[in-house]
């Protein structure tokens, strides 16, 4: 269930941060190719807004400059003069001389004809009237501009205001600043340049990306059609798509590693830990000479969310290695103080045996969580043992110090699995203790005609002599149970009497094999 979210979770990511990276980069790609082309049309508007002010402002000084010349019009001096100014500035094609609607003379020569006058569009800031649209007088041609100033007037070709060079697919076109149009390299910007008095520079419109830029008299449009763009789009797609593709593996090289984690053993066992799901069951231990039981040993088990109970041999070896050990003592203890606590305080015969790992002792700290755990019930510290293993002590001298502590307590003090690993008798001296508990290897050596192998004759002698009580683990037959009391062991547990159980089977086979009337008093001063 809850591998079952780390997955569902990290392959969520995993396409979220795949689609998230590509779609980024495709979001940059087209902001680029949008950016980096507004950025070309917004050059080349100020470029064609900036040749239209020069090209008036050139014919604009020829006209004064004519105004001003000390010479009467149209004579031939006059005529010379309108002349070489239509050769000499670029923008100029033809000069006339205009009084009272005659046509008096242009820089071709004198002409004396009546011409109605050109409407004027718009004047200057200096007084030069603008006529945009306008027929030549002289020979019929392409439609001109004309600038007019006192009686002189000069034509220039709107073509001039487009005399920027451009890409094949720019479209660029210039209005008057009063709305009329002076030249478009395209049809269809019209619509554009009005947009420049609703206050836009720069947008999509109409199928185009456009910028517009006013300067003085003129607005200038440089566009592109959308589909234009299509191809810068690519190119800035080729560019970023492997950062895109690049950032999406090292994301899901990360969410792939982060799963890993949280699905570790080790994450696993820590999750089990926060979310409190070890169980206590309780295997009976019997008084072998009266097959009365007189207590139990708590044997955690890891109980999953889907029901499943997992082997504490299966766990503890990883809880002991990275500490969790610690946590998962303190859950025990407080579990067997709620599941037995009541019955432990209402019955002082019966007794339960904790396992304690090396940790747990060289901490000491299980001692101030069992105390806190027994509160106020009246369960007596002789009602609670703990077993402890000397493999993995590594300050024997604090092990003696915590379990002293523990025994002044009125705990009584069990060593477990001994003879199993590296043991050493030495231990078994120096250790305060109270019980010797017999591993079941020991007693699945006792053969059939009830003799036990030579090891274990000599550990159960041995704890004899030192005076420790005993408890055989892992009693299975009948005749195991003839041959430990004949070597005075008198307690036992094991599958013969019970295997380990729920808090109220236990509770239920405790009261069906009731221990006799007096308390189990163990000797505490070893
Ligand atoms: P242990 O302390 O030597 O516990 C005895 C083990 O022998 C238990 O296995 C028990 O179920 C099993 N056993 C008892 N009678 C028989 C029998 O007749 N036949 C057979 N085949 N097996 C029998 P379990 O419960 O799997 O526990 C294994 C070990 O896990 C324990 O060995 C103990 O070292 C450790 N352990 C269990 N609970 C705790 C705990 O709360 N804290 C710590 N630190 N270790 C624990
Ligand atoms: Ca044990
Ligand atoms: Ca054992």
């Amino acid at each position: 269930m809850h591998r079952a979210r780390i997955i569902g979770v990290s392959v969520f990511l995993a396409i979220l941060s795949v689609v998230v990276s590509l779609g980024l980069a495709c979001y940059l790609a087209w902001m680029l190719a949008i950016n980096s082309t507004h950025q070309r049309l917004e050059a080349l508007a100020q470029i064609a807004s900036h040749q239209a002010d020069v090209t008036l402002r050139e014919a604009s000084t020829a006209l004064k400059t004519l105004a001003a010349l000390p010479l009467a019009p149209c004579t031939a001096e006059g005529i010379d003069q309108m002349r070489l100014i239509a050769l000499n500035v670029h923008s100029v094609k033809s000069v006339g001389y205009v009084e009272e609607e005659v046509f008096v003379c242009s820089s071709w020569g004198t002409v004396g004809k009546h011409v109605a006058p050109w409407p004027e569009d718009f004047t200057t800031a200096d007084g030069v009237r603008v006529s945009v649209n306008v027929e030549p007088r002289i020979a019929p041609s392409k439609p001109m501009m004309a600038l007019q100033y006192a009686a002189f007037n000069v034509l220039v070709d709107p073509k001039q205001f487009l005399e920027v060079a451009l890409d094949d697919n720019v479209k660029l076109a210039i209005a008057a600043s009063s709305g009329h149009l002076v030249g478009a390299s395209s049809a269809g910007l019209d619509k554009i340049l009005a947009l420049f008095h609703g206050g836009s520079h720069a947008g999509l419109a109409d199928g185009y990306l456009y910028a517009l830029v006013g300067r003085g008299d003129w607005i200038a449009v440089a566009a592109v059609s959308r589909d234009e763009i299509w191809s810068d789009l690519r190119r800035a797609e080729w560019l970023l798509l492997p950062f895109g593709a690049i950032t999406a593996m090292l994301l899901l090289i990360m969410i792939w590693r982060g799963a890993k984690r949280q699905l570790s053993p080790l994450a696993e066992l820590k999750r089990a830990v926060q979310q409190h799901e070890f169980v206590a069951h309780y295997q009976p231990i019997m008084d072998l000479y009266n097959e009365h039981c007189v207590g139990a040993e708590v044997l955690v088990r890891w109980q999953q969310p889907d029901g499943n109970l997992v082997s504490p041999l299966q766990f503890i070896p990883l809880a002991e290695h990275s500490g969790l050990i610690l946590p998962i003592t303190d859950q025990v203890i407080d579990e067997v103080m709620r599941d037995l606590g009541p019955a432990l305080a209402a019955d002082p015969r019966l007794h339960v045996s904790i396992n304690l790992s090396a940790a747990d002792v060289d901490s000491g700290r299980f001692m101030p969580v069992l105390h806190a755990a027994m509160g106020k019930s009246r369960v007596r510290p002789a009602q609670v043992w703990l077993e402890v293993t000397e493999g993995g002590l590594v300050d024997i001298e604090r092990a003696r110090h915590v379990l002293e502590n523990a025994r002044a307590s009125g705990h009584c003090v069990a060593i477990d699995d001994f003879g199993t690993g590296y043991s050493s008798l030495k231990h078994l001296q120096e250790l305060p203790l109270d019980v010797l508990k017999l591993d079941k290897a020991f007693i699945d050596r006792i053969n059939s005609d009830g003799q036990p192998c030579p090891v274990t004759e000599q550990i159960m002698q041995m704890a004899n002599r030192l005076g420790l009580e005993m408890v055989a683990e892992g009693v299975e037959q009948a005749h195991q149970i003839d041959s430990l009391k004949a070597h005075h062991v008198r307690f036992a547990q094991g599958w013969y009497f019970a295997k380990a159980m729920r808090a109220s089977e236990f509770l239920r086979f405790y009261r069906e094999h009731l221990p006799s009337p007096e308390p189990l008093a163990l000797a505490t001063s070893a």
